[in-house]
């Protein structure tokens, strides 16, 4: 038999990477017609960013270096955070070959600093630039104020728990930085290398600038609290926070109000509040600040439901309807070693003496009174006698020597009437409602934002932070809501 011819090997194309390529790039076709990348730029056309063009200080006609265009920055901002990027390297890294940006950006390079300092130059015009966004999006109806929700996030801080110190030791290592800078010289004098010299300076003259305003902070805070102080030598305006997972953290409280309509935040704050009951009334009024007016009804939980905030409502006249903890005082009376039996409901009320008659049969008279917020507690006193003599000393008072004390708590009338209202069916579903309205943009904001820790430190870039992460979550419902549908329906439907 004749032998099989011999296979010849296989020809395939190699990798040749020794070569250099010129190719033609359509900016233009770079994305999708329906990319969302269009629809940020076209949004950010819509935005009045005056502002910021005002203070570009290259002008035509006129030699020097053109500066790079606001519109073209906020929209790279914008489409990153909606990507998850929050971090300005990562975006300048992103510019460099991914088309979304490339489209955006029309293929320029951008510097991460350009980057950076965009993000945070300028609290009031980004501010300005949130409010406009709402104006846009109130003209489109996806705001009504006719109900509105309040909740507040905690998002940890750009610094570590291990940064807090006391006084003493941020005065010592602020006087170190002193010495160590002193002992630099000149670095203009710096044989070795200027550049290296300098950025040492540098180092060492942030780390003085951190440890100063660390120390401003401590005699801030000293003025409002009394025992030990410590605070955070990297983000001196941080403070410890109670965590969702009951941990604690370097944090700040974001306080976001939503509209119920479409869910679009109508206003964000960010504070050093650890809880939430302080923040209510300036909620409403930073809604009435960048719309023009209150929320016709607010919405928020127990956190925030107190007697001075239902007051200051009903004086505003917002509808609220909100969680109020009526404390019954059991953990007192449990701490004292009161039998359960005998705990208030076991007496009776009589409203024509105004005493109390206590399971034994003897009398409790009123023994004083006290007018606070919203309410006024009336206390009434066992005689020590009668109680001395009881049977059930042991299960009603065992460690009062005066004998057994009850307590009345008689409600204003306007918070009388709003824990009325939340009794009713239409009020409780109203509060059903509330978590997943209120919760929603926080969680967007952490989840697909990816903002759970700043990345830039102090209140004011913090609070600009917040604001970014807010305006892109808008921009993406105005993207879901009308710009799809507007763009895109005949597409989809076809
Ligand atoms: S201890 Fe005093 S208040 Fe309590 S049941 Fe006896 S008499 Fe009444």
């Amino acid at each position: 038999m004749e032998m099989e011819e011999a296979r010849k090997s296989p020809r395939v194309r190699l990798v040749n990477r020794r070569q250099l390529l010129m190719r033609t790039i359509d900016v233009e076709r770079l994305i999708e017609e329906d990319h969302p990348a269009r629809a940020v730029w076209e949004f950010t056309g819509r935005l009045d960013l005056s502002r910021y063009y005002e203070e570009i200080e290259a002008v035509e006609g006129v030699a020097g270096r053109s500066a790079l265009d606001p519109r073209m920055m906020m929209s790279v901002w914008i489409y990153a955070y909606s990507e998850g990027v929050g971090s300005a390297r990562e975006i300048a890294r992103l510019c460099q070959y991914h088309p979304a940006y490339q489209w955006l950006t029309g293929m320029q390079s951008i510097n991460h600093h350009s980057l950076s300092d965009f993000r945070v130059r300028n609290h009031e015009q980004l501010d300005e630039v949130f409010v406009n966004a709402l104006g846009l999006l109130s003209a489109e109806g996806l705001i009504t104020l006719e109900r509105v929700t309040q909740d507040g996030t905690k998002i940890k801080a750009n610094a570590g728990g291990d940064t807090f110190r006391r006084e003493e030791h941020i005065r010592k290592h602020l006087e170190m930085a002193q010495q160590q800078l002193e002992a630099m010289g000149d670095p203009e004098s710096e044989e070795v290398s200027l550049r290296r010299a300098k950025a040492r300076q540098r180092v060492v003259r942030e780390r003085q600038q951190r440890l100063a305003s660390a120390l401003q902070e401590l005699e801030r805070l000293k003025a409002e609290k009394e025992g030990e102080i410590r605070v955070s030598t990297t983000d001196p305006e941080a403070r410890v926070m109670k965590q969702p997972d009951g941990g604690f953290a370097p944090s700040y409280n974001t306080q976001i109000c939503t509209d119920a309509a479409q869910g679009v935040i109508v206003a964000v704050e960010v504070t050093q509040a650890g809880n939430d009951f302080g923040q209510l009334v300036r909620g409403v009024e930073s809604v009435e600040e960048n719309l023009g007016r209150p929320p016709d009804q607010v919405v928020a939980d127990g956190g925030f439901t107190t007697r001075e905030n239902i007051l200051e409502m009903a004086d505003r006249h917002i509808d609220f309807i909100g969680s109020l903890s009526t404390g019954d005082g059991t953990n007192r009376l449990k701490a004292l070693g009161v039998d359960p039996a005998f705990y208030p409901d076991a007496f009776i009320y009589n409203p024509g003496d105004n005493t109390y008659t206590c399971p034994a049969g003897n009398t409790l008279k009123i023994h004083g009174k006290e007018k606070l917020t919203g309410y006024t507690v009336f206390r009434y006193q066992a005689q020590a006698s009668d109680c001395q003599a009881c049977p059930f000393k042991a299960q009603c008072c065992p460690k009062s020597k005066k004998g057994r004390g009850v307590t009345r708590r008689e409600d204003a009338p306007v918070v009388a009437a709003f824990i009325d209202k939340m009794n009713t069916d239409t009020a409780k579903e109203i509060y059903r409602q509330r978590s997943r309205l209120a919760e929603f943009p926080n969680a967007w904001i952490k989840d697909k934002i990816g903002l759970r820790q700043f990345s830039v430190r102090g209140l004011l870039k913090a609070g600009m932070e917040a604001l970014w992460a807010c305006l892109t979550y808008n921009i993406q419902v105005w993207i879901r809501l009308r710009w799809r549908q507007q763009s895109f329906q005949g597409v989809v439907s076809s």
